[in-house]
């Protein structure tokens, strides 16, 4: 039973099913069957940065196992992680040698004194319960993918990767009752047998459903709202008031609270989430100017159901990705423009040349290369000298020209993107009119924060990413509004971390503090957000006091502190980063 457990675990952390199949499948890619995983043996954030160059290089994307796998020196690192922490069958958790958990950038990581993983509620709930009366830490986290960690703690944690099961599925209303150990990508497989499907996704599959929905994650679509808003009805496990059950529709104050609650009032075991009917897109991705997105903004986030920008630094160009209904596309008569077609091999070669430029490498090593791949090798190479960056983002540029086109699927695969490899991110979220009245400042301050970066000769790489969602009535979400008809706008930018070179790797994070600076003071006066899982305190004394500040200004602190302390008294689920944003430090 309990070995049974073990292997369950293990598979559910590395995110079971489609999340597993996809980072075993992206492990064993590219003739490396039998490779060593990047982060085994590792046990610093610097040894599980520099363990990514066992992988060779290049195959970047391995760094989502990074997200889900612990640091340990036991086998398979995912097995590692439970063979030392996993809790034992009376709920008492195991571990504290100091092993780790490492997030998806290995930017962050965590020594748990001990890692609880529930099987059942009443252990959950016997958890809870004792660490609530001795006063013991216990951080809720998902699949620990969060790029600022915000789910990592040196105290004890709790996963629920063991309650991952899809418990029902109400056709009619179009409902699924899920736990949320659960990963949203075996979520939507399941979902997709029985002709339905998530409303919205984010660029990846592998969050657990807990982290995916209490951090308040969002796709695209200027008329969808972020992924919370599809929740309606939640278990919580509190400390202060054990089992917790809210609905929309009753208590509306304290649900909009917890529906992207940070994992700070208790603990999600249960989510009841509106889903839509299985559907296919239509994604057609298309470069155009600045001052075309200045033109026909309005009309594409207006026309389209999902639409992405991806600006790119120091050049004029900017790919515009659409995704519409397939079925409602051909319905209503839309064509398909046709688009020059390139071979995969012409599409790649302008980042291919600039990559033999230097003779460094012969044409056989890239072979088998993707484009997110090619770019990671070409960054990596000097990712802060922004003549080089200038190059590196016309090849993208070109790539991107070469490879106009459509593509036909199911929602929740296009859907999906491939983000490169470890990175820095900082996203913010702004207030952006209303889809029949776009106020346009979203689209200008993209426009001013190029300049900026242009003038200040930031090495700033591709893309700056633009998307929307329509307003959410989760208190805490970065797109909280009681405006229904307001949307918001996600901006995100972006530093690509060298697996190897630990020093060019530091010296990425100082460069990239200074882009983040960039970032907020333009968009000063525009009272954007962070992304609660991007959110980094900074270390300047100054611009920490003023995100604290600004959060105040934002979100309705004192009325978290007064929820906090009546389902957390003795405050054991928050973290640092929590408490000082909400002013309890
Ligand atoms: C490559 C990459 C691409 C991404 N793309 C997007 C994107 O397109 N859009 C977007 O919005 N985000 C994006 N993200 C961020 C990502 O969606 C979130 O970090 C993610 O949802 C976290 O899921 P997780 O299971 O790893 O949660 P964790 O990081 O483990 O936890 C996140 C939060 O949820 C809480 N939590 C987790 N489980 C529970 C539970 N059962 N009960 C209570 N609290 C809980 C934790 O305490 C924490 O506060 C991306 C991240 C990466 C690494």
């Amino acid at each position: 039973m309990a070995t049974q457990a073990w292997r369950r675990g293990a598979s559910s952390l590395l995110g079971a099913g489609g999340g597993a199949a996809r980072a075993l499948a992206l492990w064993r890619e590219g003739g490396r069957a039998g490779a060593r995983n990047p982060l085994r043996g590792a046990r610093t954030l610097s040894e599980a940065a520099g363990a990514g160059r066992a992988t060779g290089g290049g195959k970047l994307k391995y760094g989502t196992l990074g997200a889900l796998v612990l640091v340990t020196g036991y086998g398979f690192a995912g097995y590692g992680f439970y063979d030392r922490f996993r809790s034992k069958e009376d709920g008492e958790g195991v571990g504290g040698d100091g092993e780790g958990i490492v997030n998806w950038s290995g930017t962050h990581a965590c020594t748990p004194v001990k890692l609880h993983e529930p099987e059942t509620l009443e252990e959950l709930e016997a958890l809870v319960k004792k660490c609530h009366e001795q006063g013991r830490k216990l951080r809720p986290v998902g699949n620990a993918l969060s790029p600022n960690g915000i789910a990592l703690s040196d105290h004890e944690m709790v996963s629920l990767a063991m309650m991952d099961k899809v418990l029902a599925v109400n056709k009619r209303k179009r409902q699924v009752t899920v736990q949320p150990g659960c990963s949203v990508g075996r979520l939507c497989g399941e979902l997709r047998k029985r002709g339905l499907v998530l409303e919205n996704l984010a660029s990846i599959a592998e969050q657990q459903v807990g982290g995916f929905l209490q951090i308040g994650a969002h796709g695209t679509g200027a008329a969808i709202p972020p992924v919370e808003m599809q929740v309606v009805e939640m278990k919580v496990m509190t400390p202060g008031e054990g089992l917790v059950t809210v609905r929309r529709d009753e208590d509306p104050e304290t649900f909009r609270m917890l529906q992207c609650g940070l994992g700070m009032f208790g603990v999600v075991c249960e989510a009841t989430i509106q889903c839509v009917r299985a559907h296919k897109l239509l994604e057609h991705t298309f470069t155009l100017s600045k001052d075309q997105i200045q033109k026909q903004h309005a009309d594409l986030i207006k026309k389209h159901k999902h639409v992405r920008y991806h600006w790119i630094p120091y050049t004029d160009d900017v790919v515009v990705t659409t995704c519409d209904d397939y079925t409602l596309w051909n319905r209503l008569g839309y064509g398909m423009e046709k688009a020059a077609t390139y071979s995969d091999e012409e599409r790649l070669n302008p980042l291919r040349s600039l990559l033999l430029e230097s003779g460094e490498r012969r044409p056989e090593d890239l072979a088998g290369l993707s484009f997110a791949d090619l770019r990671t090798m070409l960054l990596e190479r000097n990712s802060l000298d922004v003549n080089h960056i200038k190059r590196v983002n016309q090849a993208e540029a070109e790539f991107w020209k070469r490879s106009e086109g459509y593509r036909i699927g199911y929602s929740d695969e296009i859907l999906q993107f491939d983000c490169g490899g470890q990175q820095w991110v900082l996203e913010m979220a702004v207030g952006a009119g209303t889809l029949e009245r776009p106020s346009y400042a979203d689209v200008d301050y993209v426009r001013e924060l190029l300049e900026e970066i242009e003038f200040r000769e930031i090495p700033a790489p591709a893309p700056i990413e633009q998307r929307w969602t329509a307003s959410s009535q989760a208190v805490l979400s970065p797109a909280s509004s009681t405006d229904p008809s307001s949307i918001f706008s996600w901006i995100g930018i972006i530093m690509y971390l060298p697996l190897s070179d630990l020093k060019a790797r530091a010296k990425v994070t100082e460069g990239f503090k200074a882009y983040s600076s960039l970032m907020r003071s333009v968009l000063e006066g525009l009272e954007a957000q962070e992304h609660w899982a991007k959110i980094e305190l900074p270390s300047n004394q100054e611009e920490r006091e003023d995100v604290v500040k600004r959060i105040a200004r934002r979100y309705p602190v004192e009325k978290v502190r007064q929820l906090r302390s009546r389902f957390d008294p003795k405050n054991i689920l928050g973290s640092d980063m929590l408490d000082e944003l909400f002013g309890l430090l």
